[in-house]
């Protein structure tokens, strides 16, 4: 049964009229769920009686963990069938960014990634997803910080394998009457989920999306990213050409930099080649250690001999992502139970 946390304002005020609760008072339910602007007792007696038979989802928190800079913190969290999750807040100078999970492991087996090796246990419900925003801001709000600004779809599981209560959540979140974030601010990444891609880019809500690439020909990518089988590079950059024409946006293209397997000059030529025309932004992560992946990160040096070449040749930008977390293994790839 769906939860309060799950339900957007339009899905709310469906629920109180087939109830027999009058729907004009899905406002201030909504704000009270999702804004905690509005206490229970500042609604009429009929109204709280309902409320009270609903549920709220407020995960448990299992575990905490901070970086040595103390820039990051993961937390893992504990829902009510005992399945657990991660998610990371991060500090950056004057705002913070929660990376958030959309599963519990991940169908999609990426070689370099600890959640892949977890397989899928299940997906997350909307509310699940939403209830990690509200935990992190009331996080924040005892320290007396600015809630979440930015929201990064990263954290365990492929967020586009799970589409329905992904866009539900991202509603709630987007709502002024909830959390308001901006949708410009939300940055779904996926591992290459073309219809996932289509899907998206058909909403009213234009999100920043996010392509994991990691490879320049099916060859190599696939041998990092199966789920290259299904789509290939040729189908998935044609969903993201069709993605920025139909909602005006550049697309990230994430490349994990893995010393001597995809961080030669011959592999940016080749990236730049296939990017080149593109409304891209290029976004290189040296590699995250995970215990089960034998792989390591380039040096600085070949990073920046990477970078210059792909700026140059493909003339789209490209930065260096800061790496945040990874000695509490909160970086990218790093999320397991
Ligand atoms: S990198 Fe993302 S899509 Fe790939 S296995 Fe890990 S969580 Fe899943």
């Amino acid at each position: 049964m769906k939860t309060l946390s799950d339900l957007t304002f339009t899905q709310l005020q469906e629920k109180l009229g087939e109830d027999g609760v009058s729907p004009a008072n899905a406002s201030l339910i909504f704000r009270m769920v999702n804004q905690g602007s509005v206490e229970i007792a500042e609604l009429g007696k009929n109204i709280q009686r309902w409320v009270s038979e609903q549920e709220v989802l407020k995960p448990e928190v299992v575990r905490e963990v901070a970086s040595a800079d103390g820039y990051t913190r993961k937390f893992v969290l504990r829902f009510t069938d005992g399945r657990e999750i991660e998610t990371v807040l991060m500090g950056y100078e004057g705002r913070h960014t929660a990376c958030i999970s959309s599963q519990v492991g991940c169908a999609m087996g990426c070689v370099f990634c600890a959640t892949g090796k977890m397989g899928l246990l299940r997906h997350l419900t909307a509310g699940e997803i939403v209830a990690q925003v509200h935990f992190l801001n009331e996080i924040l709000a005892k320290d007396e910080k600015a809630p979440i600004r930015n929201i990064v779809m990263m954290g365990m599981g492929e967020p586009l394998h799970n589409f329905v209560p992904l866009t539900d959540a991202l509603e709630i979140l987007t709502d002024p009457r909830g959390p308001g974030l901006s949708p410009a601010r939300i940055s779904i990444s996926t591992v290459g989920h073309v219809p996932g891609i289509r899907k998206l880019a058909k909403l009213e809500q234009n999100y920043s999306l996010s392509i994991s690439l990691h490879g320049a020909s099916d060859e190599e990518r696939g041998a990092l990213i199966p789920i290259n089988r299904r789509w290939p590079i040729s189908e998935l950059l044609g969903a993201c050409r069709d993605y920025t024409s139909e909602t005006g946006r550049k697309v990230f293209i994430a490349w994990t930099l893995i010393e001597g397997a995809n961080d030669s000059d011959d592999h940016a030529h080749r990236l730049a080649k296939i990017l080149k025309g593109m409304e891209v932004h290029v976004n290189l992560i040296p590699l995250n250690p995970t215990e089960d992946f034998d792989g390591r990160p380039p040096s600085e040096e070949r990073t920046l001999a990477f970078l210059e070449i792909v700026r140059d040749e493909a003339e789209v930008p490209v930065t260096i992502r800061q790496r945040r977390g990874i000695d509490v293994g909160a970086g990218c790839g790093q999320l397991v139970i």
